[in-house]
């Protein structure tokens, strides 16, 4: 048995606002209707997909998994070309989907094929539960009872050959393909919908569908990660992580030399592709002279936040002889986590030395490397 899934993109959707129709769009970063044809694509019952697109968007479609056709006038004309198009290989059944449900689930996609085991139609609905009314000029004119009403969803199933005949017979304009269906004389199956399947149509419904995406595949994650070096001088503490540790010596650098923090810093403003602390703090500015390297790393946070990412975690390495570092490696993550306002649980500070090899190993300085880890959902 073939399943396609027709994806009827062809419509202009000025009620939802922007310059341009609304599955060109972009939520979650990427047009609205890339996340729809994803939802089919990655379904395992799906075998094809078809996309019905406007004739000024044919260019427009990056995916390539997909068979691309000219929409018509309407709605109606433009779901009878893809399906004449499939007919020309004709899958045994049809999934008609409207490209701006983008958060359409699996398992409303499962419930419309099982159901099509049995049925030669199918579609998903949700009944209604407020109340309902008439109104003109603002007043309400009449109630009227809600019982037996469903709000209708997509993907509608349908065996194949049965809607194409019925849409060759059909010659009056229909809200859906359930209507179409019915008039050709078709059972179709109600199978419970989904509030996040819901239908783009007025501006604020990006907002809402972006929602909707939220906690699925779409998170977006980024890694940095940051190395530095500082060399010791005469002196008796070194500041790491915010943490001052008595020591036969200290680092030397044009702030507090905090190298494990600024290692953390650059993990941050690499994940984000934000350069380094040099370019945002520059060392030729005398105000950074001395300055307490908390100021850099809550700039990096703010500024992954800014950008719409939430921290992960961190983990930091640091590479010396001495001074030891387990003892004081958890005010290190206590202070970061304070800093960057994320969980202690979500910081790691550890240490190991070079088995005396090396600069650090001579014990003329301290190195540090960090990871960060970013996503956006
Ligand atoms: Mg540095």
């Amino acid at each position: 048995m073939t399943v396609a899934a027709l994806i009827v993109a062809a419509g202009r959707g000025h009620r939802a606002g922007g310059a341009e129709p609304k599955q060109w769009q972009h939520i979650a970063g990427r047009p609205v209707i890339e996340h729809t044809l994803e939802r089919f694509a990655q379904h395992p019952r799906i075998d094809r997909i078809m996309v019905v697109l406007h004739h000024d968007d044919m260019d427009l479609l990056k995916s390539t998994d997909c068979e691309i056709t000219q929409g018509g006038a309407s709605r109606d004309a433009s779901v009878r070309n893809g399906l004449k198009a499939l007919a020309a290989n004709p899958p045994d059944k049809v999934l008609i989907h409207d490209v701006a449900r983008p958060a359409v689930s699996t398992e409303v996609i499962d419930r419309v094929l099982d159901a099509l085991q049995s049925h030669p139609a199918a579609a998903p609905a949700l009944p209604i539960s407020d109340a309902l009314w008439h109104g003109a000029n603002g007043r309400v004119t009449a109630s009227c009872a809600r019982d037996g009403l469903y709000r209708a969803q997509t993907p509608q199933g349908f065996h194949f050959d049965a809607i194409l005949e019925a849409h060759h017979a059909n010659d009056a304009p229909a809200a859906d393909d359930v209507e179409v269906a019915r008039r050709a004389g078709l059972e179709v199956a109600i199978v419970d919908g989904d509030e996040r399947n819901l239908k783009i149509t007025q501006p604020e419904d990006f907002a809402r569908a972006a929602d909707a995406l939220k906690g699925s595949h779409m998170t977006d994650i980024r890694m940095g990660n940051g190395y530095d070096v500082h060399a010791f001088e005469p002196g008796s503490e070194v500041i790491l992580c915010g943490v001052p540790i008595a020591h036969t010596a200290q680092l030397k650098g044009h702030s507090d030399a905090d190298v494990a923090m600024h290692a953390i810093t650059d993990a941050l403003y690499g994940a984000i592709a934000e350069g380094d602390i040099g370019r945002h703090f520059p060392p030729s500015d005398p105000q950074w002279k001395g300055a307490a390297s908390a100021v850099f790393l809550s700039h990096a946070a703010e500024l992954v936040r800014a950008r719409g990412f939430d921290i992960g975690n961190i983990d930091c390495t640091i590479v010396c002889e001495l001074p030891k570092i387990g003892p004081h490696a958890a005010a290190m993550q206590a202070n970061l986590a304070k800093i960057i306002d994320i969980e202690p649980t979500r910081i790691s500070v550890k240490a190991t030395t070079s088995e005396r090899l090396g600069f650090t190993g001579r014990q003329e300085g301290i190195a540090a490397m960090a990871t960060a880890a970013l996503y956006k959902s």
